[in-house]
């Protein structure tokens, strides 16, 4: 078909959540499945496309620190946790006939390759997707941290963040049937108003290098796909 892309190169983030399905914990391969062929469909197009995937469907850092553990530890099973979740990714991609490398900001070389910017930037030249596991390799940070920071790396044009609402609300959605959509909000809206697109250290640092975030829902077939052409439903952040 005549679909033209409007974007060359971008980059997803999904929470680990949201490869759990309705399970409350882990991995449901049907939802990783389901992913995996909407990033098929775009790469189709010729969309140099990277990916974060979070790991708060396996651990979560700070609810470890909370349980006792050193932060610095229960931050580091985090990021352990988001190598699972690409590489669940990798081989979902790789059974619908998509080329991928799993990338890892903490050294695992017998796992995944380790992160040197221009070599990431040749598999996506490649069109190889990327997924960029293990975070920022630090803790105290996030996913979305790390999305935006990749983003940035390889000059994505925006990053596309999947969630389970399809964009930023004034208030919680599934709480108050009244909650507006915003059509876009600013950077600064989201940091003052504690929207909840993404933590104020991700959000400052997407607005500093004036990187688009495209907050869309995951939960609608083809989704990703139809956001990226400007249809369906979705807030922009910029
Ligand atoms: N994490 C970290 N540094 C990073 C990225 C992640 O320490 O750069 C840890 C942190 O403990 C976090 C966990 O990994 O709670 C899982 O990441 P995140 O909470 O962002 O996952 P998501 O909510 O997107 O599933």
């Amino acid at each position: 078909d005549s679909e033209q892309p409007t974007y060359q190169r971008v980059l997803l983030k999904i929470s680990g959540e949201a490869l759990m399905g309705d399970a409350g914990y882990g991995l449901n391969p049907p939802t990783v499945e389901r992913i995996a062929r909407e990033v098929k469909s775009v790469h189709d197009l010729g969309v140099e496309i990277c990916m974060v995937i979070g790991g708060g469907n396996i651990f979560r850092g700070l609810a470890g620190a909370a349980q006792g553990m050193e932060r610095t530890t229960a931050d580091y099973m985090g990021m352990l946790a988001t190598v699972m979740n690409a590489l669940a990714m990798q081989s979902a991609l790789e059974a619908e006939g998509v080329y991928t490398r799993v990338i890892s900001a903490i050294r695992m070389d017998e796992v995944a390759e380790p992160y040197i910017r221009r070599r990431a930037v040749r598999h996506l030249e490649k069109k190889r997707v990327c997924i960029f596991a293990a975070g920022t390799g630090n803790p105290y940070f996030t996913t979305d941290t790390a999305a935006t920071l990749r983003a940035n790396e390889m000059a994505c044009e925006a990053i596309f963040k999947g969630t389970k609402v399809d964009g930023v609300y004034d208030k919680d959605p599934k709480k108050f049937p009244d909650a507006k959509r915003y059509e876009t909000v600013t950077y600064d809206e989201c940091l003052q108003k504690h929207l909840g697109v993404m933590d104020a250290s991700a959000i400052a640092l997407a607005r500093d290098n004036s990187l688009p975030i495209i907050v869309f829902s995951l939960d609608e077939p083809g989704g990703f796909r139809g956001i990226l052409a400007g249809q369906g439903t979705y807030t922009k952040v910029h």
